[in-house]
């Protein structure tokens, strides 16, 4: 594809990072990512994929959040013309990735819409309640459905570091977009206090199988 002289000087702050370069900033252009969470969560993620130069963005708010949408929308053309943001259509395949933020009680219709489109996408998945959680998917399995931690578990309340934990999802989110991950592996990031701890997310032995490892 290659980049013109303006996307060079547009996005130079990152295509000097080591690893990443100007084929990385091609991955991006070229991404097609999934943003979902309410309108308060996924703003600042936005604007920093936006600014990055993720190709196109498809939102999928809570339908309580609609009329948060288009400011959004608008916000996000000023910002970068060049990125394409919209509502997610019915039908979202293909995926680059999708990165959902799940902080309050009103994400929970959230949840269930995910799990329509969990298996099969590399997914990044953040709890930003106490303790914070963010599971890198990589590629299924395991998948949002069947990774060995409770993640798609009953609301919680909102935790105090959410914008923090939001965008420690969005930094995996952009790392796996660019390629700077070769291996990736499942993970599971786990945030208490100043604490971080992390392991290797693995398909849950029992309970129904997902299929997502077919
Ligand atoms: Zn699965």
């Amino acid at each position: 594809m290659g980049l013109t002289d303006q996307q060079i000087e547009r996005y130079a702050r990152q295509i000097i990072v080591p690893g990443f370069g100007g084929a990385g900033q091609e991955r991006l252009l070229s991404s097609r990512l999934m943003l979902a969470g309410t309108a308060r969560d996924i703003a600042s993620p936005l604007a920093y994929m936006v600014g990055a130069g993720v190709g196109e963005i498809l939102l999928q708010l809570p339908p309580s959040d609609s009329g948060e949408q288009n400011s959004l929308i608008t916000l996000a053309a000023r910002l970068n013309s060049e990125v394409v943001v919209k509502p997610a259509p019915e039908e979202i395949a293909p995926l680059s990735l999708m990165l959902a933020i799940g902080a309050e009680s009103g994400s929970g219709e959230l949840v269930s819409r995910l799990r329509l489109v969990a298996t099969g996408v590399p997914t990044i998945f953040c709890r930003a309640n106490e303790p914070g959680r963010v599971a890198i998917l990589p590629g299924a399995p395991p998948c949002l459905l069947c990774a060995d931690a409770d993640l798609l578990g009953p609301p919680k309340e909102r935790g105090n570091n959410a914008g923090f934990i939001a965008m420690v999802a969005t930094t995996e989110a952009f790392k796996l977009l660019a390629g700077l991950t070769a291996a990736a592996v499942p993970m599971l990031l786990e945030f208490t206090g100043f604490a971080c701890v992390s392991r290797e997310l693995r398909q849950r032995e029992s309970g129904r199988s997902c299929g997502c490892g077919r």
